[in-house]
């Protein structure tokens, strides 16, 4: 390309067209010196530490493309990525409440207004409902990152109304499963989420309604107390930490060391709590296929 074609200057009539510049295309003039940098972000791998862009990390469902670790997907990305079509987000009007007036080192409020900062979420819980393959289903995700995916009052609230819809129009119910258990700041109000959930997922049997849960990295405390072991089977991401009380509470308490894997999704395979273990890249598949069998479809 010759100099004047660089510079963005307008050409003789006798220039050939291949060298004219495009017009609306902004030519960088001589003095801009070109630096070939590199923006786009880029997420470090826990397991291999390659570096890996987000693009292409979202692209492959944030499974890392050089050793297949499973890294934490944001519940909004989980439930668009799952189904072929999201058509409605349920349970938007259930906001965050402070029912005790709940201080720690902070007060619960605020508490909750960065953890809504820092996600860009209302609560822990998102609804959605969707088709995969033309078949209407309704999902839940919790998002980790809001306050270690706790469940407190609203997230109770979302799951119950997501199983009443379910009843109501006959779809099933998937639950992504990722939490550190029950909100503290809601005290015995957080902790009456787990019997109104099981309640919910027993109405749920009832209506013959199909109730999947996937467990992904970590599931702990109140939620693997209730709604996360309840499901007609349980399918668990690769190596997800799965357990009610933490490894370190149980060793202090059955004076034991407790080594790799417990508590990881092999390791509850191999003991019966777990039915599947499915790679991500399968588990849409997987999910179509065991709700299609349950409901009888062809
Ligand atoms: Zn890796």
């Amino acid at each position: 390309m010759n100099q004047e074609v660089k510079s963005g200057k307008i050409l003789s009539p006798s220039t050939p067209w291949t060298e004219r510049s495009v017009p609306g295309i902004n030519v960088p003039d001589e003095q801009q010196t070109l630096k070939a940098t590199f923006t786009e972000p880029t997420i470090e791998c826990p397991e291999c530490h390659a570096l890996v862009t987000r693009t292409a990390m979202s692209f492959n469902a944030y499974v890392c493309p050089q050793c297949d670790e499973h890294l934490k997907m944001k519940a909004r990305d989980r439930l668009n990525w799952f189904f072929d079509q999201a058509e409605q987000e349920l349970g938007q009007e259930y906001l965050a409440k402070d029912p005790l007036h709940f201080v720690d080192s902070k007060p619960y409020p605020e508490r909750m207004k960065d953890a809504q900062e820092k996600t860009g979420e209302t609560e822990a819980l998102i609804v959605m409902q969707g088709q995969i393959k033309g078949l209407s289903m309704i999902a839940c995700a919790f998002e980790f990152d809001f306050m270690g995916g706790s469940m407190g009052t609203v997230v109770g609230d979302r799951f119950v109304q997501a199983a009443e819809k379910a009843i109501a129009t006959k779809q099933p119910l998937i639950c992504f499963a990722a939490s550190g258990g029950a909100r503290m700041q809601e005290g015995m109000l957080s902790l009456m989420q787990m019997a109104r959930t099981s309640a919910a997922i027993q109405k749920m049997k009832d209506a013959h309604v199909p109730y999947i849960v996937v467990l992904t990295h970590p599931v702990y405390g109140g939620v693997t107390a209730s709604l996360a072991m309840l499901g007609d089977v349980h399918i668990a991401e690769p190596k997800a930490m799965i357990g009610f009380a933490g490894k370190r509470v149980i060793e202090q308490t059955v004076r034991e060391k407790l080594e790799e894997p417990f508590q990881r999704a092999e390791f509850l395979l191999d003991h019966g709590v777990v039915d599947q273990i499915v790679h991500r890249h399968a588990l849409r598949d997987t999910v179509y296929r065991i709700v299609a069998k349950l409901m009888n479809l062809p």
